[in-house]
């Protein structure tokens, strides 16, 4: 059996570390908003270089507060890429904005600059590139689209955690960077998880006082806030795990490229962009023949999976608003894509026997 990643030989490896961590938390009783909170966000903002990190309960609602942040709200329209997760609209719809989506560069799966500015609007305020599969978007362009429209730059950095764009980390690079910390990222708790990166320290105070109740003072509220807090168990595990993020991610790059050395002659393998480091949060390759390659690894009871199989704007939720919209690469993209297992403990032999069912998938 093959699985997409396997949480608990990592847990395994960092036992000892992590069980001393999770009950000297649990001693402290300080579980809200403790000293690990304020120890991670110090530690996790200077890894990527970044004078704020607020952490927060989820990366949706990291995606959530920054929008808000930014001073968007009902009538908005924010500028984002239709192949990501959901999470990344529903933050733009929570405030009442519009979701426009660009379409994607077909070589990276991210966010085409080029097709930017035909969708600026009066009312754009701001854009929302997706690092996805942990490659960072084509930064240098939207940096300066924004810096000409006067539009708020918000990173999407829940699958890119360690990622970094022209020798910047992402989350270092817009006014806004969001993390995920669900137990599957690169770097992942045990529940959800999140984090805020800012530029500004009135950003990074906006942040923290959305995420604890509209309060900067206990039991004096400025303006309507929310429960979004990180457990103070969850930043102590992720002290632990931040310390071997750059391993992870060497681990994970260890296997995309053998992978890509196997596999680069029968299907269409992850382009990786000179200009930056590719964390490999998923190994995504197109093929025509992704039904079949999925029945032989399934037999074999090796796991696959297709991310994304419906671009957003042809999801339900957004099918009939969006009717008139075509987004010709990412539908074709959604049709064709299909992710194989990565983690930083996937043994060589795993990657072979992947690679070897692949091939007989496909000469079948
Ligand atoms: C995982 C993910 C999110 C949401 O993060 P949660 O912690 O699950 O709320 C947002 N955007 C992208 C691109 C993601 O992959």
């Amino acid at each position: 059996m093959i699985p997409m990643v396997d949480l608990k030989t990592q847990y395994h490896d960092l036992k000892s570390e992590i069980d001393t961590a999770v009950l000297a938390a649990l001693e402290s009783t300080q579980f809200i908003l403790g000293p690990n909170v304020t120890g991670f966000e110090q530690e996790a903002a200077a890894y990527l270089g970044v004078s704020h990190a607020v952490a927060v309960a989820s990366g949706t609602d990291a995606l959530h507060l920054a929008v808000l942040a930014a001073g968007v709200g009902p009538g908005d329209e924010v500028i984002t890429t239709p192949f990501t997760f959901i999470a990344t609209a529903e933050a733009i719809c929570y405030v009442g904005a519009t979701p426009v989506y660009v379409d994607i560069d077909p070589r990276t799966f991210n966010m085409n600059p080029a097709l930017i500015e035909a969708a600026i609007t009066p009312r754009t305020r701001a854009i929302i590139p997706v690092h996805i599969f942990g490659q960072p978007a084509d930064m240098t362009p939207i940096e300066s689209i924004c810096a000409r429209h006067n539009l708020t730059l918000i990173e999407d950095c829940a699958q890119s955690f360690g990622a970094s764009c022209n020798g910047r980390m992402t989350g270092s690079i817009g006014s806004l960077g969001c993390f995920s910390f669900f137990p599957s990222k690169n770097l992942g708790c045990y529940g959800d998880g999140g984090m805020v990166t800012c530029t500004t320290q009135e950003l990074a105070d906006q942040i923290k006082v959305l995420r604890n109740h509209g309060s900067r003072v206990r039991y004096h509220h400025s303006v309507i806030g929310y429960n979004s807090r990180l457990d103070d168990i969850q930043a102590a595990i992720l002290r632990v795990k931040l310390r071997r993020i750059d391993l992870f991610n060497t681990e994970r790059r260890r296997v995309a490229h053998l992978y890509s050395e196997l596999l680069g002659d029968i299907v269409t393998v992850p382009y990786e962009d000179c200009k930056g480091v590719h964390v490999y949060h998923q190994y995504t390759v197109l093929t025509d023949r992704r039904d079949a390659i999925m029945a032989k690894l399934s037999e074999k009871q090796i796991s696959s999976a297709v991310y994304y199989p419906i671009p957003l704007h042809k999801q339900d939720v957004f099918a009939e608003a969006y009717a008139g919209v075509a987004l010709p690469v990412a539908e074709d993209v959604a049709g064709r894509c299909m992710s194989l297992p990565v983690y930083p403990e996937m043994p060589e032999e795993s990657v072979r026997l992947l690679a070897q069912t692949v091939r007989e998938a496909l000469a079948g």
